[in-house]
């Protein structure tokens, strides 16, 4: 409910307009989940309401800490389903000062939030996508995971990505939804938003036209169709070259810089010759390069992280052909507690 639905269900309680301000104000701007903490409400106003209405659905399971403070969080949806959410502080000299979603002096604490239960998309590579899709998760839901972090960890997210599990743009209104609601009613701004896909090129068009501010990023992860078609087999659908011929568009409608994530796995791509097809590829796309050193799932995992020689050469290659771009290599975090991109399985560490 926004703050209008509140109003109305207020309305219907027999209750005066003003405890609705109260109400959104606790839930979304203190991210409260209980009505007895409501303490400007009288104990007989917070039991009417609490007769007839939860403050969300989604139950806490587990919750991790690495050793880098990364927290993972499982949660459970009211039909039964896991889904996880990861929050992590980032520092600002993690990132280079041209990137504009962690420009406070210290950092920010940035939510990595699920769009789905498991995830269609089967990349190899991905603990999610051995999953298969279970579910979509409604718009609440996926909100939900932003207010309950804050909640449980008493700390204001700053940032908003949506790379947990799932691919967003298979579960577009959702998200669509969920992000309007993230500008309006948590109140983070668009540019602290960033939903990435793996290339479904109808939805990167619509996204386009929605006139958001937010960060569109693209999962590349190979710059071949050869390459493309087995780490990320939607590539079949939509091959490279058409996703980035979308990403132009999006970039020429929006005036938005986007974000090329690669998934660095060894001796798989991470040659020097890859490298140099990738920068041809985005010569003429105006985007920043997130290069993201592979976290091995379990020891039966065929994938292994790139040598670190391999990176240097890899980044340094890149370098040369993105002038004018930003080439960061992803530092790693929550790796030890399965936190960490492409870990996400619902299992506890
Ligand atoms: S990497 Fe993203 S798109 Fe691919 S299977 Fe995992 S969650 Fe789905």
């Amino acid at each position: 409910m926004n703050q209008a639905d509140l109003e109305s269900f207020i309305k219907e309680l027999g209750l005066e307009k003003f405890r609705a301000k109260q109400i959104y104000e606790w839930i979304y701007k203190k991210s409260v989940r209980d009505f007895s903490e409501m303490t400007n409400l009288s104990q007989k106003v917070r039991d009417q309401i609490a007769a007839k209405a939860n403050i969300g659905s989604l139950k806490l399971v587990t919750r991790e800490t690495s050793s880098d403070g990364t927290e993972k969080f499982l949660f459970e949806t009211a039909d039964g389903e896991k889904l996880e959410s990861v929050l992590m502080f980032i520092e600002n000299d993690d990132y280079d000062e041209e990137d504009d979603f962690y420009d406070t002096p210290a950092g920010r604490y940035s939510a990595c939030i699920s769009s789905q239960v498991g995830c269609a998309v089967a990349c190899p590579f991905c603990a999610t996508g051995t999953l298969g899709l279970k579910k979509n998760l409604s718009s609440s839901e996926i909100i939900e995971q932003i207010l309950f972090m804050q909640n449980l960890s008493n700390q204001r997210i700053g940032n908003i990505v949506y790379m947990g599990q799932g691919e967003p743009f298979n579960n577009y209104d959702a998200v669509l939804e969920s992000i309007r609601k993230t500008q309006a009613d948590i109140g983070i701004g668009a540019r602290r938003i960033t939903v990435s896909t793996s290339g479904v090129i109808p939805k990167i068009n619509a996204f386009a036209k929605e006139d958001l501010q937010i960060t569109l990023a693209l999962s590349l992860h190979d710059p071949t169709n050869e390459g493309r078609d087995f780490l990320v087999p939607i590539n079949r659908k939509w091959p490279v070259f058409e996703v980035i011929d979308a990403l132009k568009s999006y970039v020429d409608k929006t005036n938005r810089r986007v974000t090329i994530e690669y998934v660095l796995l060894n001796d798989v791509n991470d040659s020097v010759e890859k490298a140099k097809i990738l920068g041809h590829l985005i010569k003429d796309l105006h985007c920043n390069i997130n290069l993201i050193p592979y976290n091995q799932t379990n020891t039966n995992d065929p994938f292994t992280r790139s040598s670190s020689k391999n990176i240097a050469d890899f980044s340094r290659v890149l370098r040369q052909f993105c002038k004018g771009k930003t080439v960061t290599v992803r530092k790693e975090r929550g790796h030890d507690i399965n936190a960490a991109c492409g870990q996400l399985a619902n299992s506890v560490s």
